[in-house]
């Protein structure tokens, strides 16, 4: 099938100017679908996982609309969960709108409010905003949202898990009831469907193989006993291809630890999560982007929306509690057409939530034994693999049987894996 090609959505020569400076040539699946019902001014729920090129897909129509009239002061909203989601939205809006005359200004918590009452006193067309930050300024009277003509609302799923809702409603209540608005999650839960109904009108509904980690990621289960995990994490930091990695813990303080001992052993590592000031986040994510640190070690908070390139692996150092946070963290390295390694380390007390998961994924994940590290009983089997599971006990015993329980294991593998040599099958999106 041929590329599509931006030419077809009859965008102006700003919008196109800024594409071809970004380098975008052809459009993402998720722009292919999303431009035109965007362009022609229709209310849009988005299902599309991060990394798929869905900002653009909302910028590049809405830009063009905003560009083809003048008028100055809050023209489009785009709320978004976290300070650093909204810092990249902001980026990419100032990026592919360079030649369009608008202007976008970042409206965030955690940050003094003065240069930002300031930025919206210029009346920019644009705001990128977290929902308490902008609502506080609002209730204030510093900003302006009664010639609103689009709104966004990016991960909307990940926003009402933070508690944004009230925020999100009286916001979206502010603003002038002939509007356009789009919604874009990877997840449908009650609460995003109950929202996208009392606010979207006959939306055009565009949606990219829900739940499923990014096409250009290979994953694996790997077995690790709990003490082992660090010397794990060590073989896998050191492996061939590794470039630059994101480590997931669940909590700050173990975050905080593994941080500390990588630093110890000599990599070059920071840390990321709840606990830091706004400032040390941005050290810290800075510093992953630009190169100065190979290893970020985060919690969930860095697991959403997070466009850093050249992200080579991800380590689930600790499984996710729910396939979204399992997608969403996978998420973050194979973004657009790039290919990335995700490996998240199991433990015998993981089992359930490895079940968990693989039945909220569809599928048994693929395993990659790394020697040394998994202890007998310590890998979860994977649902209805009776054959695997007697050539890990025939291994114990070490007899004939085992050896041919083994080969045939192997044989059946690497046809899922339709001969492809490596650790991990694609997923089939
Ligand atoms: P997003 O899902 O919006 O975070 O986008 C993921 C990555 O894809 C970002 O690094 C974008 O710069 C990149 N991207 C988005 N659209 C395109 C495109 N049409 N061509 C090339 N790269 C793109």
């Amino acid at each position: 099938m041929g590329k599509q090609s931006f030419k077809t959505f009859g965008l102006g020569p700003k919008v196109r100017k800024g594409l071809a400076e970004a380098g975008y040539e052809s459009p993402r699946p998720i722009q292919a679908k999303a431009i035109a019902p965007i362009l022609e001014g229709r209310d849009l729920l988005g299902l599309a996982q991060t990394g798929t090129g869905k900002t653009a897909a909302f910028l590049v129509p809405l830009l063009e609309r905003l560009s083809r009239r003048r008028a100055s002061g809050p023209r489009l909203v785009v709320l978004a969960p976290t300070r650093e989601l909204a810092t990249q939205i902001h980026a990419e809006a100032e990026r592919l709108g360079r030649y369009t005359g608008l202007r976008a200004a970042l409206v965030v918590g955690g940050v003094p409010t003065g240069p930002q009452s300031k930025a919206l006193a210029a009346r920019p067309e644009l705001v990128v905003a977290t929902p308490g930050r902008l609502l506080d300024l609002l209730n204030k009277e510093r900003a302006d949202l009664g010639r609103v003509e689009a709104v966004v609302l990016d991960e909307a799923d990940h926003m009402l898990e933070l508690g944004f809702l009230p925020a999100i409603r009286e916001l979206l209540e502010a603003l002038p009831a002939k509007r356009q608005t789009l919604f874009f999650s990877a997840t449908l839960p009650h609460e995003v469907r109950a929202l996208a109904e009392r606010f979207l009108s006959s939306p055009h509904r565009v949606e990219l193989a829900p739940n499923a980690p990014a096409a250009g990621v290979e994953h694996a289960l790997c077995a690790v006993r709990a003490k082992d995990k660090l010397r794990l994490l060590t073989e896998v930091l050191g492996e061939r291809g590794f470039e630059k990695g994101i480590v997931f813990l669940r909590t700050k303080q173990r975050a905080r630890e593994l941080a500390r001992d990588l630093d110890e052993a000599g990599h070059r590592c920071t840390a990321l999560h709840g606990d830091l000031t706004q400032r040390q986040r941005d050290e810290a994510l800075g510093g992953f982007r630009e190169g100065r640190y190979d290893v970020l070690v985060a919690t969930d908070l860095a697991a959403r929306g997070l466009d850093v390139a050249g992200v080579s692996h991800v380590v689930n150092y600790d499984v996710p509690g729910t396939a979204e946070t399992y997608t969403h963290r996978l998420g973050r390295t194979g973004r657009g057409e790039a290919v990335g390694k995700a490996l998240t380390f199991v433990t015998h007390a993981d089992r359930e939530l490895v079940a968990e998961l693989e039945a909220a994924l569809g599928e048994p994940l693929p395993r990659r034994r790394m020697r040394d590290f998994a202890g007998e009983g310590d890998a979860p089997r994977p649902a209805g693999a009776g054959r695997r599971g007697a050539a890990r006990r025939g291994r114990a015993r070490g007899g004939a049987a085992a050896r041919r329980a083994r080969a045939s294991w192997r044989q059946r593998a690497r046809a899922r894996r339709g001969g492809r040599r490596g650790w991990s099958s694609r997923w089939r999106t």
